[in-house]
Formats: C-alpha cells, sequence, structure tokens
C-alpha cells in the first residue's frame, strides 16, 4: 500500500486533475490511498469568505463563494459531463456543500465573530469539495475511486485550527474505513487537512496540513511509501522561488527533512515526518508536473555517504527575537526557570536560544502583548520585531568548520542578531532583519551550494 498526496496546485484545474489521475493509474497495483488538497487558492478564498462574514459583508461572501462554487463546476464541466448522472450527482452534493458554508458564514455575520470552530469548518470544505471530485472524476476514467470522508478516519484533539491526531483512534478506524476498500480493489480517495474530534467537530491540521493527514494515513495503515506529489522537482537546496538555480536533494534523513520543513521550507508541513518516523515509512517528494523526476526520498538514514555536505538552506520569517538581561544571573540557580515558565504560561513557543553570563536571547513566532510585562519584573527586555530565521540544514555540520567558516564569509557586511549551532550538529541557524533575508540567502546558497564542499571525513 502507498499512499498519493496531491497539493493544491497539482489539483489547480482540470488538466491537472487529470494528470494527477493518470499518477494513480500508473500506480494501480502498489494499492494507492489518494489524499487530496483543496483546488489551488480555494482555503485562502475560505478564508477570506469568513473574514468578510465577520465584517458582515455579505456581498463580498456571495462573491467569494459564488466563485469556489462555479471553479468546482468548470472542473466537474471538464472531467465528469459525459456521463450525466455523475455530474447531476456531483452537482447535487456541491450545493449541497455551498448551502452548508452559506448557512455557516450567516452565523458568523449575525454574531459578527468568528470562534476557531467555525473557522475550521469552513476551511474543511475545500478539501470536502475536491475530494469528492477527484473520486467523480476517477469513475468517469474507469478507476475504482471511492470518495472517504476524512472525518470519518482522522480522529484528533479539539486544537481547532492546529489539531493533533488521536493515532490509536486514527489508527483504528483507518483500518475498518479503509482496509476494506483496498481489499476489494478500490482507491480510497480522501481529503487532506481535516479530522474530527472524538465528539464530532470537524477541526483542521493547520495550513499546509494535507501532506500532515497523507503521513497520518500512511503511518495508520503502515503503508509502504508515502508520496508528496507537488509543484516542484523534490526539497531542493533552497526554495527555487527565491534561488532558481537551486538543485533537488536526492536523498535527506527525517530528521534533516523536519529541520527544515520547520525553518520554512513550506514544500513540507512541519509536522509531516513525525508520523512517518514512528513506523520507519519512507516518504518521497515528487513534481506532478515532471513525473520522470526521481524526486526527494526521505528516510531514516537519509545520505549516508561519509562526506556529504550540507543538504538546503531554509528562511522563517516574521520571528521575534527578545533578548533578556539580568545581573541576577550572574552565578544564580533557577533563574532560566523563571524565565522559561512565563514563556510556558503565555503559551508561546521558543525556537532558538542563546545565552550568555547576563543575557538570554530567544526568538518566538508571534509576540504577545503581555510577554513584556510578565518579563520586565524578571529582565531587562529588548524586543526585535520583523527579523527572520535562515537555517542551514545538514546532518555533517559540526565535524569540520569548513562549513561555518564559508557561511559566515559569505555574510560579510549583513549584521547578524543571534546565531546557534544545534548540538545535534544538523543546523546552523542565523538570525537577521527581514530586509537582509534574501541577500543573507543568496549569499549562503552560493557558499554552500554553487561552489563544491565537502566535508573531510
Ligand atoms: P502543495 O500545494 O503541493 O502542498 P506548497 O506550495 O505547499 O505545495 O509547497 C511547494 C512549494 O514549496 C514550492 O513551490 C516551493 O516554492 C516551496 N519551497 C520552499 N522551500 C522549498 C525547498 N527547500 N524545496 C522545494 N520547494 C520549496
Ligand atoms: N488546503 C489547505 C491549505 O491551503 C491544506 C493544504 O493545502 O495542505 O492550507
Ligand atoms: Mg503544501
Amino acid at each position: 500500500m502507498i499512499v498519493i498526496k496531491f497539493g493544491g496546485t497539482s489539483v489547480g484545474d482540470a488538466q491537472r486533475v487529470a494528470n494527477a489521475i493518470d499518477i494513480v493509474a500508473e500506480r494501480r497495483e502498489k494499492k494507492p490511498i489518494v489524499v487530496v488538497s483543496a483546488l489551488a487558492g480555494v482555503t485562502n478564498d475560505l478564508v477570506a469568505a469568513s473574514e468578510a462574514a465577520r465584517a458582515c459583508d455579505i456581498d463580498r461572501v456571495n462573491q467569494i463563494i459564488a466563485a469556489v462554487r462555479q471553479r468546482h463546476e468548470d472542473v466537474a464541466m471538464r472531467l465528469v459531463q459525459q456521463k450525466f448522472d455523475f455530474f447531476e450527482s456531483f452537482i447535487k452534493q456541491l450545493d449541497k456543500q455551498i448551502d452548508q458554508i452559506h448557512t455557516i458564514l450567516r452565523g458568523i455575520a449575525l454574531l459578527g465573530e468568528i470562534t476557531a470552530r467555525a473557522r475550521d469548518k469552513v476551511m474543511a470544505i475545500g478539501e470536502k469539495l475536491s475530494s469528492v471530485l477527484f473520486a467523480y472524476s476517477m469513475m468517469m476514467r474507469a478507476l475504482p475511486g471511492e470518495h472517504v470522508d476524512s472525518e470519518e478516519v482522522v480522529i484528533t484533539d479539539a486544537r481547532f485550527g492546529e489539531a493533533n491526531p488521536l493515532m490509536d483512534e486514527t489508527r483504528a478506524a483507518a483500518k475498518r474505513v479503509l482496509l476494506p476498500l483496498i481489499e476489494r480493489n478500490l482507491i480510497p480517495v480522501i481529503g487532506g487537512f481535516i479530522g474530527r474530534t472524538r465528539d464530532g467537530a470537524t477541526t483542521t491540521l493547520g495550513r499546509g496540513g494535507s501532506d500532515y493527514s497523507a503521513a497520518i494515513i500512511g503511518a495508520a495503515i503502515r503503508a509502504d511509501e508515502i508520496q508528496i506529489w507537488t509543484d516542484v522537482d523534490g526539497m531542493m537546496t533552497c526554495d527555487p522561488r527565491l534561488i532558481p538555480s537551486a538543485r533537488v536533494v536526492d536523498r535527506i534523513s527525517y530528521v534533516e527533512a523536519a529541520e527544515l520543513a520547520w525553518f520554512g521550507a513550506k514544500v513540507l508541513h512541519p509536522r509531516t515526518i513525525a508520523p512517518a518516523v514512528a513506523q520507519k515509512i519512507p516518504v518521497r517528494v515528487l513534481n506532478t508536473h515532471n513525473i520522470a523526476s526521481p524526486g526527494t526520498l526521505i528516510t531514516e538514514e537519509g545520505d549516508t555517504r561519509v562526506d556529504a555536505g550540507p543538504r538546503a538552506v531554509a528562511v522563517k520569517r516574521g520571528i521575534t527575537v527578545v533578548h533578556m538581561t539580568s545581573n541576577k544571573m550572574l552565578g544564580a540557580h533557577g533563574f532560566l526557570a523563571r524565565l522559561f515558565a512565563i514563556f510556558e504560561e503565555l503559551e508561546i513557543s521558543v525556537d532558538l536560544i542563546t545565552t550568555s553570563e547576563v543575557s538570554v536571547s530567544v526568538t518566538i513566532d508571534e509576540d504577545k502583548p503581555q510577554l513584556i510585562e510578565h518579563l520586565t519584573p524578571v529582565a531587562d527586555v529588548e524586543i526585535r520585531k520583523s527579523q527572520c530565521i535562515v537555517a542551514i540544514v545538514g546532518r555533517n555540520l559540526m565535524r569540520d568548520s569548513v562549513i561555518g567558516a564559508r557561511v559566515f564569509d559569505s555574510m560579510r557586511g549583513i549584521p547578524m542578531s543571534m546565531f546557534s549551532l544545534g548540538t545535534s550538529g544538523l543546523n546552523l541557524s542565523i538570525v537577521v532583519d527581514e530586509a537582509d533575508a534574501d541577500r543573507s540567502v543568496r549569499a549562503i546558497h552560493a557558499a554552500l551550494f554553487e561552489a563544491p564542499v565537502s566535508v573531510p571525513s
């Protein structure tokens, strides 16, 4: 069994859906389960519709939802229309979902506020529609696609907007629902991104979460491989939108891929790797628009060559740096515990940490206004917004200082506010002003990936 996940751009229009179906057809003997994202841009449209509803802008709501409906009808017209009963039945389901969105959006407009629960219910419609459409389109091409409701399979906690899977329940549900279909040679088609709580509320797994769904489902059924089909040739030495000459990384380990995803390589949702690691399931990143490309293989061991150099550079933007200084730190114990208790109490998660005898600096994703207020009794605080983390990831970063030397040399003239070398030697992170992000990444990419570098063994 394999899981095949298609991202939004891979199902963006009728031609792309048709290509994606060909990819499934070619892998039929591997007993695939298909996971699909919403059509490209639809989740953003649904978020915009929720915001418009909250602002009571009903015209805008109607306009956005009509366009979403039309996009799905257009794809169905191209792919399903020849079989009138399929087309009719799809349009009925489409209209039922659209009615449901309007009901929720009317509720939001009436209250003038939107709860995380309601937002998830609206956002989930994108994957509900795309997965139904994909299953119908498969049937049109004589492939036995069987739509499965994600809420029947992926069971989560109630952390709306960023739900966590409850793996025992999900495993049981996946076995009960999916395995019998596969035994009957059917191909389950399931929307990514969506789950449901034990008491039946719809949840979502965080933006970009269909990758995570694929891994959760793959782990639940112990798939042989999880394939993430996207719009680039694999995980690359950098985001090709920033560095067009970036190269594909053919092999990478789970820990390296997870670090890269966490530090901004959007090609994978940051939590995707965890379920695969638990079962040691290989994850492959492949390009729907370039099927011949071998892509990236993510495994426990990654690239086993002893002189394997760094894998890639990523950038995480919109970071805040908090510098905390206090003489009370000198020789005292318990000071760091007190500082970090404040971050815990405010539920702020910390990425990088550097310390000196009298100061601690951390990076956080979101700045909460109460933070300064809570920290000032304990330390002098300086907050720097609009920072970014540039992370160089690869397993041999510490073995020889040649990598560090090249990185710092390439950064001449660019001020940095923090740097940290993870003790695992996997991640060298540098914090710079967001305005310097692109030139920093370009300089580092040129130094590490555009000139040969190997780490002496
Ligand atoms: P999908 O809709 O298939 O989930 P995403 O847009 O979420 O696709 O992710 C693919 C995008 O990730 C690429 O188009 C690319 O711009 C971006 N990206 C960022 N970092 C990397 C990287 N290191 N390697 C490949 N792609 C990357
Ligand atoms: N459609 C969702 C999003 O845009 C999930 C995904 O595409 O992975 O965030
Ligand atoms: Mg994605």
